[in-house]
């Protein structure tokens, strides 16, 4: 078993406690604080939309020290998520054993993109103009299958996890597996897509 495929494990057993109600909400007390005065030790990188739904620790049942979270509307491989992804992938990564690009159903910054698209005029501001433009080269292609938002939504997660190769040598060299998601709402449930690979 890889220490890929242990993380995922131990995601998808998180994400199974999520989804059940069953959580365990471990590393939460304040011992753990304690414990995580003078370093951190995570082992999974996420990248999260900033959405108030979709939480990345409560979501893979896991507490302090755990998950790197990294959240911007979109989940976008932007020059500051980038920057803060690269901290982790190079100072702590003795710890960290892959990244995850989490999309999810019903995304306000893949809609607001959509938008823009459809009505081919500028964002309503030069931020959210910026954002829309990383997620743009995601709506090039019309998904196929029945929910073509969801299609789309995929579609950016996937874009974001291979932009972080594309964009930083540091990730690059990491040799990290990134892993784009998709989450839904109503479930709970994460689904894992295919690994990225690297040029
Ligand atoms: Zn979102």
């Amino acid at each position: 078993m890889t220490n890929w495929d242990k993380v995922l494990n131990r995601l998808e057993e998180g994400n199974a406690r999520y989804k059940s109600g069953n959580l365990i909400h471990p590393n939460q007390l304040p011992e753990c604080r304690e414990r995580w005065i003078d370093d951190q030790e995570p082992w999974c990188i996420v990248l999260s939309c900033a959405d108030s739904r979709v939480t990345p620790e409560m979501v893979f049942d896991t507490g302090i020290g755990e998950l790197f979270v990294v959240r911007v509307a979109g989940n976008i491989a932007n020059a500051s998520t980038i920057a803060s992804i690269e901290y982790a992938a190079f100072k702590l990564k003795k710890y960290v054993k892959g990244i995850v690009v989490l999309g999810h159903e019903g995304c306000g910054a893949v809609n607001a993109a959509i938008d823009v698209r459809d009505a081919g005029n500028a964002a309503s501001s030069p931020a959210l103009q910026h954002l829309v433009g990383h997620i743009m080269p995601a709506l090039q292609k019309t998904p196929s299958g029945k929910n073509k938002k969801a299609g789309y939504v995929r579609a950016n997660a996937r874009l974001a996890a291979a932009d972080l190769i594309a964009r930083s040598k540091i990730i690059q060299d990491s040799k990290l597996p990134i892993v784009p998601a998709y989450y839904r709402l109503k479930s709970g449930d994460v689904e894992f897509l295919s690994e990225i690979k690297r040029g």
